[in-house]
Protein backbone atom coordinates (compact mmCIF):
# COMPACT_ATOMS: atom_id res chain seq x y z
CA UNK A 1 0.00 0.00 0.00
CA UNK A 2 1.03 3.76 -1.07
CA UNK A 3 2.30 5.62 2.56
CA UNK A 4 2.93 9.53 2.81
CA UNK A 5 6.39 9.70 4.71
CA UNK A 6 8.54 12.43 5.54
CA UNK A 7 12.53 11.51 5.36
CA UNK A 8 13.05 15.45 6.13
CA UNK A 9 12.40 18.95 5.39
CA UNK A 10 10.80 19.22 1.77
CA UNK A 11 11.43 15.53 1.29
CA UNK A 12 8.11 13.94 1.36
CA UNK A 13 8.13 10.11 -0.71
CA UNK A 14 5.26 8.04 -1.46
CA UNK A 15 6.93 4.48 -0.43
CA UNK A 16 5.21 0.84 -0.51
CA UNK A 17 4.69 -0.07 3.06
CA UNK A 18 2.72 -3.56 3.90
CA UNK A 19 -0.73 -3.79 4.89
CA UNK A 20 -1.31 -5.10 8.80
CA UNK A 21 -3.92 -7.36 10.18
CA UNK A 22 -6.42 -5.83 12.68
CA UNK A 23 -5.71 -7.59 16.16
CA UNK A 24 -8.31 -8.26 18.72
CA UNK A 25 -10.73 -5.37 19.06
CA UNK A 26 -9.31 -3.51 15.77
CA UNK A 27 -10.70 -2.59 12.26
CA UNK A 28 -8.53 -2.30 9.19
CA UNK A 29 -9.73 1.04 7.17
CA UNK A 30 -9.76 1.15 3.67
CA UNK A 31 -8.71 5.52 3.93
CA UNK A 32 -11.01 7.87 2.38
CA UNK A 33 -9.52 11.25 3.23
CA UNK A 34 -6.64 13.28 5.15
CA UNK A 35 -6.33 16.37 6.17
CA UNK A 36 -3.13 18.04 6.01
CA UNK A 37 -2.78 20.01 9.28
CA UNK A 38 -0.42 22.82 10.39
CA UNK A 39 2.00 19.89 12.16
CA UNK A 40 2.46 17.89 9.05
CA UNK A 41 3.56 21.31 7.61
CA UNK A 42 5.94 22.20 10.15
CA UNK A 43 7.52 18.53 9.64
CA UNK A 44 7.52 19.00 5.64
CA UNK A 45 8.63 22.43 5.46
CA UNK A 46 11.26 22.39 8.69
CA UNK A 47 11.68 19.12 9.40
CA UNK A 48 9.54 19.38 12.85
CA UNK A 49 8.64 22.51 15.37
CA UNK A 50 10.35 24.28 18.28
CA UNK A 51 12.48 21.31 19.95
CA UNK A 52 10.63 18.32 18.45
CA UNK A 53 12.87 16.77 15.00
CA UNK A 54 12.79 14.77 12.97
CA UNK A 55 15.00 11.86 13.42
CA UNK A 56 13.72 9.00 11.48
CA UNK A 57 10.99 8.57 8.53
CA UNK A 58 7.39 9.03 9.53
CA UNK A 59 4.21 8.41 7.71
CA UNK A 60 2.29 11.76 8.28
CA UNK A 61 -0.89 12.30 8.88
CA UNK A 62 -3.47 12.42 11.64
CA UNK A 63 -6.96 13.81 10.09
CA UNK A 64 -8.35 11.09 8.72
CA UNK A 65 -11.64 9.38 7.73
CA UNK A 66 -11.86 5.45 6.34
CA UNK A 67 -14.09 3.15 5.31
CA UNK A 68 -14.24 0.16 7.43
CA UNK A 69 -12.73 -3.23 5.16
CA UNK A 70 -12.38 -6.10 7.66
CA UNK A 71 -13.12 -6.30 11.80
CA UNK A 72 -11.09 -8.06 14.14
CA UNK A 73 -12.74 -9.97 16.68
CA UNK A 74 -14.53 -8.90 19.84
CA UNK A 75 -16.40 -5.74 17.78
CA UNK A 76 -19.76 -4.45 17.97
CA UNK A 77 -21.70 -1.08 16.57
CA UNK A 78 -19.08 -1.04 14.05
CA UNK A 79 -19.55 -2.97 10.30
CA UNK A 80 -17.83 -3.61 7.34
CA UNK A 81 -18.47 -0.70 4.25
CA UNK A 82 -18.87 1.85 7.31
CA UNK A 83 -17.18 5.52 7.15
CA UNK A 84 -16.01 6.58 10.17
CA UNK A 85 -14.01 9.02 11.57
CA UNK A 86 -10.81 8.41 12.70
CA UNK A 87 -9.66 9.80 16.00
CA UNK A 88 -5.65 10.30 15.99
CA UNK A 89 -5.51 10.56 20.01
CA UNK A 90 -4.32 7.13 21.57
CA UNK A 91 -3.89 7.54 25.27
CA UNK A 92 -3.13 4.68 27.81
CA UNK A 93 -6.13 5.28 29.64
CA UNK A 94 -4.06 4.15 32.94
CA UNK A 95 -1.34 6.99 33.57
CA UNK A 96 -2.22 9.24 36.14
CA UNK A 97 -3.44 11.89 33.65
CA UNK A 98 -6.04 9.38 32.08
CA UNK A 99 -6.94 8.14 35.03
CA UNK A 100 -7.91 11.64 36.28
CA UNK A 101 -10.09 12.05 32.69
CA UNK A 102 -7.08 14.21 31.10
CA UNK A 103 -7.05 12.05 28.14
CA UNK A 104 -4.90 14.85 26.39
CA UNK A 105 -2.27 15.09 28.82
CA UNK A 106 -1.68 10.99 28.68
CA UNK A 107 2.12 10.28 29.63
CA UNK A 108 1.99 7.38 27.31
CA UNK A 109 -0.06 8.86 24.08
CA UNK A 110 0.82 7.49 20.92
CA UNK A 111 -0.73 10.25 18.66
CA UNK A 112 -0.49 9.94 14.89
CA UNK A 113 2.06 11.12 12.98
CA UNK A 114 4.11 12.65 16.00
CA UNK A 115 8.16 13.12 16.11
CA UNK A 116 7.42 14.32 19.71
CA UNK A 117 8.52 10.77 21.24
CA UNK A 118 11.18 8.66 19.49
CA UNK A 119 10.53 5.85 18.00
CA UNK A 120 8.31 8.50 16.45
CA UNK A 121 4.77 7.24 16.14
CA UNK A 122 3.80 6.63 12.34
CA UNK A 123 0.83 8.55 11.13
CA UNK A 124 -2.16 7.59 9.08
CA UNK A 125 -1.66 8.72 5.86
CA UNK A 126 -1.16 5.28 4.21
CA UNK A 127 -4.18 3.31 2.00
CA UNK A 128 -5.06 0.69 4.63
CA UNK A 129 -4.60 1.38 8.07
CA UNK A 130 -5.21 -0.98 11.88
CA UNK A 131 -6.70 1.45 13.87
CA UNK A 132 -8.64 0.16 17.35
CA UNK A 133 -12.16 0.51 17.42
CA UNK A 134 -12.31 2.65 20.07
CA UNK A 135 -10.73 5.55 17.77
CA UNK A 136 -13.46 5.22 15.44
CA UNK A 137 -16.58 7.31 15.28
CA UNK A 138 -19.34 6.50 12.81
CA UNK A 139 -19.70 9.27 10.12
CA UNK A 140 -22.71 7.77 8.23
CA UNK A 141 -24.55 10.77 6.08
CA UNK A 142 -20.91 12.81 6.53
CA UNK A 143 -18.83 13.21 2.90
CA UNK A 144 -15.38 11.38 3.85
CA UNK A 145 -13.74 14.88 3.98
CA UNK A 146 -16.08 15.85 6.16
CA UNK A 147 -15.28 12.92 8.65
CA UNK A 148 -11.40 13.54 8.22
CA UNK A 149 -12.30 17.44 9.63
CA UNK A 150 -13.63 16.11 12.87
CA UNK A 151 -9.87 15.91 14.14
CA UNK A 152 -9.48 20.23 13.92
CA UNK A 153 -12.86 20.39 14.60
CA UNK A 154 -12.46 18.80 18.08
CA UNK A 155 -8.95 20.68 18.59
CA UNK A 156 -11.22 24.20 18.53
CA UNK A 157 -14.24 22.31 20.60
CA UNK A 158 -11.36 21.45 23.31
CA UNK A 159 -10.80 25.00 23.26
CA UNK A 160 -13.98 26.08 23.62
CA UNK A 161 -14.30 23.91 26.70
CA UNK A 162 -10.52 25.86 27.41
CA UNK A 163 -12.33 29.04 27.36
CA UNK A 164 -14.79 28.55 29.87
CA UNK A 165 -18.42 30.17 29.65
CA UNK A 166 -19.21 31.88 26.16
CA UNK A 167 -22.86 32.57 25.88
CA UNK A 168 -23.06 36.40 25.22
CA UNK A 169 -19.41 37.08 25.17
CA UNK A 170 -17.48 39.23 22.33
CA UNK A 171 -15.03 36.93 21.04
CA UNK A 172 -11.86 37.89 19.29
CA UNK A 173 -9.81 34.97 16.69
CA UNK A 174 -6.30 35.94 15.90
CA UNK A 175 -5.31 33.83 12.24
CA UNK A 176 -7.54 32.34 10.43
CA UNK A 177 -6.10 29.26 8.98
CA UNK A 178 -8.21 26.26 9.55
CA UNK A 179 -7.96 26.52 13.46
CA UNK A 180 -9.18 30.05 13.42
CA UNK A 181 -12.21 29.16 11.19
CA UNK A 182 -13.23 26.20 13.10
CA UNK A 183 -12.55 28.68 16.04
CA UNK A 184 -15.65 30.86 14.93
CA UNK A 185 -17.52 28.36 14.28
CA UNK A 186 -17.17 26.05 17.72
CA UNK A 187 -17.22 29.62 20.06
CA UNK A 188 -20.74 30.84 17.71
CA UNK A 189 -22.31 27.16 18.38
CA UNK A 190 -21.05 28.56 21.96
CA UNK A 191 -23.31 31.07 22.21
CA UNK A 192 -21.13 33.95 21.37
CA UNK A 193 -22.36 37.03 20.12
CA UNK A 194 -20.05 38.80 18.71
CA UNK A 195 -17.33 37.63 16.91
CA UNK A 196 -14.17 39.47 15.62
CA UNK A 197 -11.48 37.52 13.42
CA UNK A 198 -7.84 39.14 12.30
CA UNK A 199 -5.68 37.74 9.82
CA UNK A 200 -2.98 39.05 6.98
CA UNK A 201 -4.42 37.50 4.09
CA UNK A 202 -7.78 38.98 2.79
CA UNK A 203 -8.73 35.10 1.45
CA UNK A 204 -8.27 33.61 4.46
CA UNK A 205 -10.44 36.63 5.98
CA UNK A 206 -12.95 36.32 3.61
CA UNK A 207 -13.20 32.67 4.79
CA UNK A 208 -14.01 34.13 7.75
CA UNK A 209 -16.65 36.10 6.85
CA UNK A 210 -18.27 33.19 5.78
CA UNK A 211 -17.59 31.00 8.64
CA UNK A 212 -19.46 33.08 10.69
CA UNK A 213 -17.74 36.64 11.69
CA UNK A 214 -19.62 39.28 12.53
CA UNK A 215 -16.42 41.10 11.43
CA UNK A 216 -13.15 40.77 9.84
CA UNK A 217 -9.79 43.03 10.49
CA UNK A 218 -6.44 42.73 7.89
CA UNK A 219 -4.09 43.72 10.52
CA UNK A 220 -1.55 44.29 7.39
CA UNK A 221 -3.39 46.41 5.39
CA UNK A 222 -5.37 48.18 8.06
CA UNK A 223 -2.73 48.22 11.17
CA UNK A 224 -5.45 50.77 13.06
CA UNK A 225 -8.53 48.63 12.22
CA UNK A 226 -8.34 46.82 16.14
CA UNK A 227 -8.49 50.54 17.29
CA UNK A 228 -11.95 51.25 18.26
CA UNK A 229 -11.70 47.63 20.40
CA UNK A 230 -9.13 49.55 22.60
CA UNK A 231 -11.56 51.50 24.47
CA UNK A 232 -12.28 50.96 28.46
CA UNK A 233 -8.75 48.78 28.62
CA UNK A 234 -10.09 46.72 25.96
CA UNK A 235 -13.79 44.96 24.84
CA UNK A 236 -13.54 41.07 23.77
CA UNK A 237 -14.25 38.68 26.66
CA UNK A 238 -12.38 36.22 25.52
CA UNK A 239 -9.62 35.45 22.75
CA UNK A 240 -8.81 32.53 20.67
CA UNK A 241 -5.19 33.23 19.66
CA UNK A 242 -4.59 30.39 16.47
CA UNK A 243 -1.77 32.24 14.66
CA UNK A 244 1.25 31.65 17.03
CA UNK A 245 2.21 34.54 16.07
CA UNK A 246 3.64 36.91 19.08
CA UNK A 247 2.65 39.62 17.38
CA UNK A 248 -1.03 38.58 17.21
CA UNK A 249 -0.93 37.93 21.09
CA UNK A 250 0.19 40.71 21.80
CA UNK A 251 -2.79 43.03 19.99
CA UNK A 252 -5.23 40.71 21.16
CA UNK A 253 -4.39 41.41 24.82
CA UNK A 254 -4.84 45.02 24.06
CA UNK A 255 -7.90 44.52 23.15
CA UNK A 256 -8.85 42.08 25.25
CA UNK A 257 -11.25 43.51 28.50
CA UNK A 258 -10.25 43.08 32.35
CA UNK A 259 -10.73 39.38 33.38
CA UNK A 260 -10.98 38.38 29.54
CA UNK A 261 -9.48 34.95 29.17
CA UNK A 262 -6.89 33.75 26.61
CA UNK A 263 -6.92 30.51 24.69
CA UNK A 264 -3.65 29.60 23.10
CA UNK A 265 -4.22 27.41 20.37
CA UNK A 266 -1.33 28.88 18.23
CA UNK A 267 2.04 26.94 18.42
CA UNK A 268 4.57 28.97 16.84
CA UNK A 269 7.12 27.10 16.67
CA UNK A 270 9.18 29.24 19.19
CA UNK A 271 8.58 30.34 22.28
CA UNK A 272 6.49 33.73 22.13
CA UNK A 273 6.73 37.01 23.90
CA UNK A 274 4.09 38.11 26.40
CA UNK A 275 2.92 41.52 27.19
CA UNK A 276 3.29 40.29 31.21
CA UNK A 277 2.25 43.62 32.41
CA UNK A 278 -0.86 43.75 30.88
CA UNK A 279 -2.03 40.13 31.72
CA UNK A 280 -1.19 41.49 35.40
CA UNK A 281 -2.94 44.65 35.31
CA UNK A 282 -6.08 43.76 33.38
CA UNK A 283 -5.80 40.48 35.59
CA UNK A 284 -6.29 38.43 32.41
CA UNK A 285 -6.43 34.50 32.25
CA UNK A 286 -4.26 33.07 30.15
CA UNK A 287 -5.14 28.88 28.97
CA UNK A 288 -3.57 26.86 26.76
CA UNK A 289 -5.35 24.58 24.97
CA UNK A 290 -3.68 21.09 23.41
CA UNK A 291 -5.07 18.71 21.48
CA UNK A 292 -8.43 17.06 22.79
CA UNK A 293 -10.31 13.48 23.63
CA UNK A 294 -13.60 13.29 24.18
CA UNK A 295 -14.45 16.59 22.08
CA UNK A 296 -13.76 14.32 19.07
CA UNK A 297 -16.86 12.02 19.26
CA UNK A 298 -18.54 15.40 19.71
CA UNK A 299 -17.25 17.27 16.97
CA UNK A 300 -18.70 14.06 14.41
CA UNK A 301 -22.36 14.39 16.46
CA UNK A 302 -22.53 18.14 15.66
CA UNK A 303 -21.61 17.77 12.03
CA UNK A 304 -23.87 14.56 11.43
CA UNK A 305 -26.91 16.87 13.41
CA UNK A 306 -26.34 19.85 10.16
CA UNK A 307 -25.25 21.87 13.57
CA UNK A 308 -21.62 22.90 12.70
CA UNK A 309 -20.64 23.10 8.81
CA UNK A 310 -17.08 22.61 7.79
CA UNK A 311 -17.82 21.95 4.15
CA UNK A 312 -16.96 25.42 3.02
CA UNK A 313 -13.27 25.18 4.38
CA UNK A 314 -11.85 22.13 2.49
CA UNK A 315 -10.52 24.02 -0.82
CA UNK A 316 -8.96 21.56 -2.51
CA UNK A 317 -9.28 17.71 -2.84
CA UNK A 318 -5.90 16.21 -4.18
CA UNK A 319 -5.31 12.87 -5.16
CA UNK A 320 -2.61 10.64 -3.08
CA UNK A 321 -0.07 10.77 -6.03
CA UNK A 322 -0.33 14.19 -5.71
CA UNK A 323 0.29 14.63 -1.69
CA UNK A 324 3.58 16.96 -2.83
CA UNK A 325 1.37 19.30 -4.70
CA UNK A 326 -0.86 19.36 -2.07
CA UNK A 327 1.45 20.23 0.49
CA UNK A 328 2.75 23.00 -1.34
CA UNK A 329 -0.94 24.14 -1.96
CA UNK A 330 -1.72 24.12 1.81
CA UNK A 331 1.48 25.88 2.47
CA UNK A 332 -0.13 28.79 0.66
CA UNK A 333 -2.88 30.62 2.73
CA UNK A 334 -3.42 33.27 0.12
CA UNK A 335 -5.73 30.30 -1.87
CA UNK A 336 -5.63 27.29 0.46
CA UNK A 337 -7.77 26.21 3.27
CA UNK A 338 -7.89 22.74 4.22
CA UNK A 339 -6.28 21.15 1.36
CA UNK A 340 -7.15 17.22 1.88
CA UNK A 341 -5.53 13.94 0.28
CA UNK A 342 -8.20 11.54 -1.45
CA UNK A 343 -6.95 8.24 -1.04
CA UNK A 344 -9.74 6.30 -2.35
ZN1 LIG B 1 -4.52 18.53 12.86
ZN1 LIG C 1 -2.39 7.84 29.83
Amino acid sequence: MKSIVIHAAKDLRIEDRPVEEPGPGQVLLRLAAGGICGSDLHYYNHGGFGTVRLKEPMILGHEVSGVIEKLGSGISGLKPGQLVAVSPSRPCYSCRYCREGMHNQCLNMRFYGSAMPFPHIQGAFREMLVADALQCVPADGLSAGEAAMAEPLAVCLHATRRAGEILGKRVLVTGCGPIGLLSILSARRAGAAEIVAVDITDFTLAMAMRAGADKTINTKTDPEGLAPYLADKGTFDILYECSGAAAALAQGIAALRPRGTIVQLGLGGAEMALPMSAVTAKELTINGSFRFHPEFAVGVELMRKGLIDVKPLITHTVACDEALSGFELANDRSRAMKVQIAFA
